[in-house]
């Protein structure tokens, strides 16, 4: 039988989240024990409430420590929020390997994102872009009225291009206008500012404003790490099975298909994300917007590329290397709105914008490097199948310490699957 829901509850968001989640119940056929789960909140529901809208509940994520992570010199402890098991331990692993050639050397850039106002209509491209232009300061000076606590810490819009481009539909002037937003990842501070300097650049132009909004695509705000793994703790960490010098070289093998193939560096540089997105998570966040900024950044190029690139130095041993835009704050957003957040910003130690997001890149680098050396080594199950099969023991029914006795047979007899956790759990 169909049952049909009805998904047009008729000015749901001015409800309160009971009544929500009454009419919830009612049309999805929920139980009051599925409603007990939406209800229970670690936020608040207050505090969800007041994030977005149409709220019924919360949606949790385990918070792990990232540990062994030495960044200029510096020991910092990270966490990271996901689902994906293994991501926490790998970059642990990997940040343990690398501490013996001083962990990981970040950079990045001041912290620069770019509002695009798209104008469209004007009779001339060079004559309206002259006076944009000339009229330079004035513009800027327009945006930098918007955000008076910006500009007070030293942030605020510096600069500005203009760009032509040819389309199907005809010409188009795209106006870049360079923020530094210090501390905040910087899309609503940006976006207010490029709607404010809209009228002023049609009046200049004689054309009309139609978009005005960031481009997540950060690429003046780029971080930066490396680090080197020695050959001879490689060797170790493969309890001799392998020798330093052919871990690195499979590593580099690794490394060169997703150079030259967009099907491997799709996944390679997912590795990478699986690091970064997770503290940028923990943190309170955009990811989609440090998603989009990574993948595009990729392929400026004009191919899809790995954000990070290895190498051996003159010793033998490898080294790694990463550079991506993150645009991510300590400040905004729902940084000091989630409690998690700006506990994870406190663990983390870090004040500024900068700081935060050279962590990210090591994390990030530290990730691809764990997830490459296990590829060229023992193959990536091994490691994700204890506590895979422990989520195939839940799925499968399994409670309390059957979750344990469970995935451990199941990993003993190489078969890991819900069929099998099911028979286990029968027998028992
Ligand atoms: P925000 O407006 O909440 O905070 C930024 C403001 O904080 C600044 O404008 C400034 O006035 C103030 N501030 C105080 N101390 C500061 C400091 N030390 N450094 C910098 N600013 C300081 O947030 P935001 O960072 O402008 O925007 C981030 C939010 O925008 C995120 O929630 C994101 O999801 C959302 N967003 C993203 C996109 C996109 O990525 N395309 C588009 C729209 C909105």
């Amino acid at each position: 039988m169909v049952i049909m829901v009805d998904s047009e509850f008729h000015e749901f968001y001015k409800k309160s989240v009971e009544e929500r989640l009454r009419i919830l119940k009612h049309a999805a056929g929920l139980t009051d024990e599925e409603i007990g789960v939406l209800r229970s909140s670690a936020i608040g529901m207050d505090v969800a409430d007041r994030m977005i809208e149409n709220v019924v509940g919360t949606c949790e994520l385990p918070m792990g420590l990232g540990l062994n992570f030495m960044v200029n010199g510096k020991d910092v402890i990270v966490p990271m929020c996901l689902e994906e098991p293994s991501v926490v331990a790998a970059a642990s692993f990997a940040a343990k390997l690398a501490r013996p050639s001083g962990g990981f050397r970040t950079s990045s850039d001041e912290p620069i994102m770019i509002g695009q106002v798209q104008i469209l209509g004007f009779k001339n491209a060079k004559t309206a872009k002259d006076a944009i232009i000339r009229n330079k300061k004035k513009i800027i000076a327009q945006a930098n009225e918007r955000d008076s606590v910006l500009v007070s810490f030293g942030g605020g819009a510096k600069d500005l291009e203009v760009r032509e481009i040819d389309s199907e539909i005809g010409k188009m002037i795209v106006v870049h206008l360079f923020v530094d937003v210090r501390d905040a990842m910087g899309a609503n501070a940006v976006n207010t500012m490029c709607e404010a300097i809209s009228p002023v650049l049609e009046e200049l132009t004689g054309g009309h404003a139609r978009l005005k909004i960031i481009s997540n695509l950060a690429d003046r705000r780029l971080a930066r790490a490396k680090a080197t793994w020695k050959k001879e703790d490689l060797e170790k960490s493969t309890k001799g099975l392998m020798k330093g010098s052919d871990v690195i070289n499979a590593i580099l093998e690794a490394y060169h298909l997703a150079v030259n193939d967009h099907y491997r560096c799709a996944t390679h540089n997912k590795g990478i994300m699986n690091g970064i997105d997770a503290v940028v998570i923990a943190t309170g966040n955009d990811f989609r917007a440090v998603e989009a900024g990574a993948h595009a950044y990729a392929c400026v190029s004009g191919k899809y590329k790995p954000l990070t690139r290895y190498y051996k130095d003159k010793n033998g041993d490898l080294v790694g290397e990463i550079e991506l835009p993150i645009a991510i704050g300590t400040v905004g957003g729902a940084t000091r709105t989630k409690p998690e957040a700006r506990i994870a910003l406190k663990i983390l130690g870090v004040k500024t914008s900068k700081e935060l997001a050279e962590i990210m890149a090591a994390v990030g680098l530290a990730q691809n490097f764990a997830a490459l050396r296990a590829l060229a080594t023992e193959g990536i199950q091994r490691g994700h199948m204890s506590l895979h099969a422990k989520n195939i023991a839940v799925i499968a029914g399994a409670k309390g310490d059957e979750i344990d006795k469970v995935s451990a047979k199941m990993i003993e007899e190489k078969n890991i699957s819900v069929s099998r956790a099911k028979e286990l759990l029968k027998n028992r």
